[in-house]
């Protein structure tokens, strides 16, 4: 019987690898912590990581072939900061994706930012001030505050634990996902919920 070996064959640039902690937790849920095939090599034969996952997809040099990783494991263990980065897509996290004037799910392509307490008005651009809104919510409420046009927020914005995000994050899997990632993400909240 003849095995098809033709079938995927990705280009490289879309063989990037995941990077876990030692604990086997990804270094930073978002935005995930994600290796280009080249410095994953590069780290596997320092020997600071272990092999995890694998592509099909292998590279060639003139003495070996090996497969791409698609999950590598450092040895050891990095200590990762508590708060996390006040991003675009953390506050789209923190949020759920949903205007927080109207409570309606979005594409994070269709959501805005509003300043709850507008620039024009001392606002600041910080976790405390920043939510996520539809472009129609964020064109009613446009310069005006919160009482003026009878619009707040849905929830009060602060800050997220990364606990928070993770917990946000497990309901959105990020779709660019490579299955075994999905995996990792899937044990993780096994974990957690125990
Ligand atoms: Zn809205």
């Amino acid at each position: 019987m003849e095995r098809m070996t033709t079938s995927i064959k990705p280009p490289l640039e879309q063989c990037p690898a995941l990077i876990l902690n030692a604990d086997y937790r990804p270094l930073s849920y978002f935005p995930l912590s994600i290796w280009s095939w080249q410095d994953a090599v590069k780290a596997i034969f320092r020997g600071t990581v272990n092999i995890i996952s694998e592509y099909e997809r292998t590279v060639k040099s003139p003495h070996t072939e090996m497969k791409l990783p698609s999950v590598l494991a450092l040895k050891e263990y990095v200590h990762v900061s508590r708060a996390p980065a006040f991003t675009r897509f953390n506050v789209f996290l923190r949020d759920e994706f949903s205007c927080q004037y109207c409570a309606q799910p979005y594409k994070a392509r269709e959501l805005t930012f509003d300043h709850v307490i507008p620039r024009s008005k001392g606002g600041r651009t910080n976790w405390e001030n920043i939510v996520a809104a539809c472009q129609t919510c964020n064109r009613d409420k446009g310069d005006a505050m919160p009482r003026e046009v009878n619009m707040f927020p849905i929830h009060e914005p602060r800050q997220p634990s990364i606990f928070e995000l993770q917990h946000h994050g497990r309901k959105f899997p990020p779709n660019f996902l490579h299955n075994s990632w999905n995996d990792f993400l899937y044990w993780d909240t096994e974990l957690e919920d125990a």
